[in-house]
């Protein structure tokens, strides 16, 4: 046994391996080949990318979600990787997901295309690595039922909440003195924009964050801030906190990472780098610590560390994450999906950036919330919402510059 515990490799499947998440990932189990072995990757149609990362790390599987995709990998690396198993749609993914010799699964798909194969991880009684928000805000309840019933063990990535979990050393509120959770935000790009431009935001603006690197949908979902509302409710699951113990704090420079306030006033926080490495090689080793390959923080060269609260008028989408939380059931399923559409619809400029809030708030008047008690019921839930949102894009104004 070494200084981490580990006796032998733990076998590691990476949901979504291909985006900003999976390549993070990978860069991380790169630096501990002693450690990890990469048993299967997956991605959902990107064969070039897959393909380099498998000579790379010569896995035992490899998952294409797309068929056509999947039978053109399949002839490419016939040659190249023989041993190379290679499996397509959502059912490769839960089979990669609960494979006997795998330990930890990294659930970074982005959306709800992640969820199934996410909960296939937490049924299979795996450590659960957990990126993939989305899953967690549409079926909460199922999520941590399934991971108390199956034994599984969800360690949280998102940089928010993996600070959060090194702050509360119980990973609960409840019993713990905690008086509530500060999620901190960077407020986006568009933090200090006149609220008159908003309608005519791009999305390369809005992509462009100002401290990290991330996917498309997530560099979005941080501009409208309706990532932190996502993450307000990830925060409830995870750590057992109602709503009300989760309040949001502007953090422009992303170098605290979120804080816990106890009953004493004392206040925890993480600190670091804007660097996914960290809170994933936080999770990869947990409860050891072992290196993430990012640069330490320079505190003479840091500039001060500001706060500020959220202008709710400005980011209608947080205020959207409060209401569904109270309203529970599938409320936020529904809002996370109209999200989706209304995220994708102003990616591909069919609608302006100020349409995605009020789509959300019609489609949140429009359904009726029922009980998230199993997988059908948010699918159900997921699709009508999908129906309905992409009805309200139809009276959205287009896009202005195409
Ligand atoms: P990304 O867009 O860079 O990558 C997404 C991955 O999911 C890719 O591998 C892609 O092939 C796969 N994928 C996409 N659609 C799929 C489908 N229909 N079926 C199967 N696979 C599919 O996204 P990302 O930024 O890496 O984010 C991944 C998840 O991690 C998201 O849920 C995001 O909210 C969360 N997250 C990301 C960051 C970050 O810094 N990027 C930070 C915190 C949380
Ligand atoms: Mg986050």
């Amino acid at each position: 046994m070494d200084t981490l515990g580990v006796t032998s490799p733990q076998g590691v499947t990476l949901l979504g391996a291909t985006g900003s998440i999976g390549r993070s990932t990978l860069e991380v189990l790169a630096c501990h080949p002693d450690r990890f072995r990469v048993v299967a990757l997956t991605a959902h149609r990107s064969v070039d990318r897959l393909l380099a990362q498998c000579e790379r790390h010569r896995p035992r599987y490899a998952v294409l979600v797309d068929a056509d995709a999947a039978t053109d990998f399949q002839s490419r690396v016939r040659t190249i990787l023989p041993e190379l198993i290679v499996l397509s749609g959502e059912e490769g993914l839960a089979t990669v997901a609960a494979l006997p010799e795998v330990d930890q699964v990294m659930a970074a798909i982005v959306g709800a295309a992640g969820l199934r194969s996410t909960l296939a991880a937490v049924r299979a009684g795996k450590r659960v690595l957990l990126a993939n928000k989305e899953s967690l805000v549409m079926a909460g309840r199922l999520f941590i039922e399934e991971a108390r019933l199956c034994g599984a063990t969800i360690l949280p990535v998102d940089s928010e909440h993996n600070a959060i979990f090194q702050c509360l050393p119980n990973g609960r509120l409840p019993g713990n003195g905690v008086r509530r959770l500060l999620l901190t935000a960077s407020g986006g790009p568009f933090r200090t924009w006149p609220l008159a431009d908003l309608p005519h935001v791009t999305p390369e603006q809005a992509i462009a964050h100002p401290n990290w690197v991330m996917g498309r949908k997530i560099s979005v979902d941080s501009a409208t801030m309706m990532n932190k509302g996502l993450e307000v409710i990830e925060a409830c699951w995870l750590f057992d906190a109602r709503p009300d113990q989760v309040d949001v704090l502007i953090h422009p420079q992303s170098v605290i990472h979120s804080m816990v306030e106890y009953e004493d006033r004392s206040v925890v926080a993480q600190l670091g780098n804007p660097d996914m490495r960290i809170p994933i090689a936080h999770a990869l080793a947990w409860p050891h610590r072992m290196a993430s390959g990012v640069r330490g923080l320079d505190f003479c060269a840091l500039q001060a560390l500001h706060f500020e609260p959220v202008e709710e008028h400005r980011f209608p989408c947080l205020s959207l994450a409060y209401q569904v939380l109270q309203q529970g059931g599938t409320a936020p399923a529904v809002l996370n999906a109209a999200n989706e559409v209304a995220v994708q619809a102003f990616l591909d400029r069919h609608i302006r950036f100020t349409d995605i809030a009020r789509i959300l708030g019609e489609v949140l008047d429009a359904l009726p919330i029922r009980a998230a008690d199993t997988l059908e019921a948010v699918s159900e839930a997921d699709a009508a919402a999908r129906e309905v949102a992409t009805l309200s894009l139809a009276r959205a104004v287009r896009y202005p510059t195409t």
